[in-house]
């Protein structure tokens, strides 16, 4: 066990599934990150990319189903073994996190219909699947409504006025799909489904919206090209369009509206605390970086670990990936183990881990001086990829307001009322 992973609530099981999530961070997400963040984003899903082996690898040991039950053939880790799993991975690349985590929504969508039809038809191949054939993403913004989509509490949510462009109408036993997503689906450029937020009842706005699982290869779906970004260069995004595509009813598993709020709040919940996992491991990682650096480079006649001021910075960094883990964990704890779960700790632990992650990675790069920005060491690519952690998932302004909304109206719910899942 390293020095910065001491804890002693963890058992043996946990600390072998740290040590192997590590392995596979160490050994195979970095050295895939790093060879895809140097190819085009064509080239980085092109038939020869090293995506593909490393889909495969990643689905052949079951790390695309980390957050999944056993029941439908997940893992089955505790809260806590997820967190674990889920930072180890964060440390190892934040893009191929997003890629894996995306690559469940569709299943994700499946498991929480808890509708057997679709747990067969979507959730449990997604799980049993170990090539890395079966891919989803999550398709909820769009090329006008960003923020806009998180807008929980506000006067507009439920303002006909404001309204997804993404809609779909019942057409007897199907419905029927238009309309366009942004260009920021995670995975969409090579996913195979996707778990879509869709316009079913336009007289509600936003707070009008079903949810579905479309299989990608229908007949009206087609992609944009991918993006190229800042950071993350190793996950690939794009648009997604839909021009009359037909879904079988029971695929549009959220076809009433008055289920939008709490479904809306399960996916807050959910994939707040999962993003703010994989920034802990980004955070931890800067810090190591720098660590390791002060205690190699010479100035002023000194290592730099000897000089003051970086005593200090690299203590706050310390502080910061500790600081990070608790309230993850925390998040992760409660909210695995609970349904609906509170979207304000998964929120909390968003916006405070992935700025905490951005200042190591910044305060990194100062221990490494124009080392660190160089591309021989991984230290500008985590200040790349923190970057875009603040933005992804929902902005941190607008993610604290919603936040702040969910505080205020979830504080006297009952706890008798909550269902323990575990
Ligand atoms: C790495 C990454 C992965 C992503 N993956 C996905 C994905 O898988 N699926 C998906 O659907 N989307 C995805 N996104 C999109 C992401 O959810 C959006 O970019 C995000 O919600 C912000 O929306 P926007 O970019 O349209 O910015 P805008 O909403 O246009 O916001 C612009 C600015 O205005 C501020 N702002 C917005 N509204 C208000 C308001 N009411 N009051 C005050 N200020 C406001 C924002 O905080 C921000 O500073 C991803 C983005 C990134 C970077």
């Amino acid at each position: 066990m390293d020095y910065l992973d001491i804890d002693l609530t963890l058992n043996d099981e946990d600390i072998a599934i740290q040590q192997n999530a590590h392995k596979f961070a160490e050994e195979v997400m970095r050295p895939a990150a790093k060879k895809l963040g140097q190819l085009t984003p064509e080239e980085a899903i092109a038939d020869d990319s090293p995506l593909w082996s490393f889909l495969k690898t990643a689905y052949e040991l079951g790390y695309h189903k980390v957050i999944f039950p056993e029941e439908v053939g997940g893992m089955g880790l505790t809260p806590l073994q997820q967190a674990i799993v889920m930072e180890e991975m964060g440390w190892g690349s934040n893009g191929l996190c997003i890629q894996l985590g995306a690559a469940g929504a569709a299943a994700l969508g499946g498991l929480m219909s808890m509708n057997p039809v679709l747990l067969e038809e979507f959730t449990i191949p997604f799980c049993n699947c170990t090539d890395g054939s079966i891919r989803g993403c999550w398709a909820v913004t769009e090329p006008d409504h960003g923020s806009d989509t998180l807008g929980f509490g506000e006067p507009f949510f439920t303002s006909p006025e404001v309204r997804p462009s993404c809609r779909a109408k019942r057409d007897g036993k199907e419905w029927v799909i238009n309309g366009q997503k942004s260009a920021w689906i995670s995975g969409a450029p090579v996913a195979t489904h996707c778990l879509a937020h869709i316009q079913i009842d336009p007289s509600r706005g936003f707070a009008g919206i079903g949810a579905a699982i479309v299989p990608l290869d229908l007949p009206g779906c087609s992609k944009g090209k991918p993006h190229e970004m800042l950071g993350m260069r190793e996950l690939n995004q794009c648009e997604l369009y839909f021009d009359d595509v037909r879904i079988p009813a029971h695929y549009m598993f959220l076809d009433n509206a008055d289920y939008y709020f709490p479904f809306g709040q399960q996916i807050l919940a959910g994939f707040n605390m999962t993003v703010a996992c994989y920034a802990t491991g980004l955070a931890r990682a800067a810090f190591e970086e720098a660590f390791s650096y002060c205690q190699q480079r010479v100035q002023g006649g000194n290592l730099l670990r000897e000089h003051y001021s970086i005593k200090v910075k690299i203590f706050e960094m310390f502080s910061r990936v500790e600081a990070c883990r608790a309230l993850t964990r925390r998040a992760v704890q409660l909210n695995g183990s609970i349904f609906p779960g509170f979207p304000e700790y998964s929120i909390a632990a968003k916006t405070m881990a992935t700025e905490m992650a951005f200042q190591n990675a910044h305060d990194a790069i100062s221990i490494f001086g124009a080392s660190g920005l160089s591309k021989e060491y991984i230290t500008e690519k985590l200040f790349r990829d923190a970057r875009e952690n603040l933005v992804a998932d929902g902005t941190t302004e607008t993610l604290r307001k919603v936040g702040g909304h969910f505080l205020f109206e979830t504080y006297p719910r009952s706890r008798g009322s909550m269902q323990r899942m575990r």
